[in-house]
């Protein structure tokens, strides 16, 4: 359970503000926030940038 994926879309559920990556999404059928919401807004993902020093 290591997959990392670049661009993944982060959702956040306008009712509980719970977020949900759009890898999760594709677990379900529909998109729905756990509490059965249907109405989610996208969200800029935390980009953690990762430099090395060479
Ligand atoms: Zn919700």
């Amino acid at each position: 359970m290591s997959e990392q994926a670049k661009d993944e879309v982060y959702y956040e559920c306008v009712r509980c503000g719970t977020v949900v990556t759009s890898s999760e999404l594709s677990k379900l059928l529909e998109i729905k926030c756990i509490c059965g919401y249907r109405i989610l807004r996208k969200k800029r993902p935390q980009v953690v940038k990762v430099i090395k020093a060479v």
